[in-house]
């Protein structure tokens, strides 16, 4: 998807998706998933789920710890 993809720290996959969920008060939480184990990256809210915030999500993937 993306070639600055830090790779998953379960299964080494770099396929990751966005995923949005429901709207509520603060946004769409949105988040980085590994396509191939389903690890989550860190959650963040977008205000349009048309537009997402892919380099922060992206940046939070990269950078978070294991968890
Ligand atoms: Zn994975």
């Amino acid at each position: 998807m993306n070639n600055n993809v830090v790779p998953c720290p379960f299964c080494g996959s770099v396929e990751v998706e966005v995923v949005t969920g429901t709207e509520d008060r603060e946004g769409y939480p949105s988040q980085l998933t590994c396509s191939d184990c389903g690890a989550n990256g860190p959650q963040t809210y977008c205000k349009d789920p048309h537009d997402k915030d892919y380099h922060k999500l992206l940046k939070q993937w990269n950078t978070r710890h294991l968890f």
